[in-house]
């Protein structure tokens, strides 16, 4: 859930109220302190589909250069 002052999705429950069929939370915003009410219920339906997100881990250059090295002894 994001913050609704600064849109931060950082934030910590505070309080959790279980009241009829639904979560009641009270959070803090980490960014910028900001307190919210969520509520949670069931839902039916479909969730909407993730972003695909297709990020290569990224070597380090010490990492690089580990590998190269390791390589190297290895083929010696
Ligand atoms: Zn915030």
């Amino acid at each position: 859930m994001k913050c609704p002052k600064c849109q931060s999705d950082k934030n910590r429950i505070t309080e959790t109220i279980q009241h009829e069929e639904f979560t009641y939370r009270r959070k803090m915003c980490n960014m910028c302190f900001t307190l919210f009410r969520t509520k949670e219920e069931v839902y039916k339906g479909v969730l909407p589909q993730k972003p695909r997100k297709l990020t290569e881990p990224k070597q380090t250059e010490y990492q690089k250069h580990f590998a190269t090295d390791l390589l190297k002894r290895f083929w010696k």
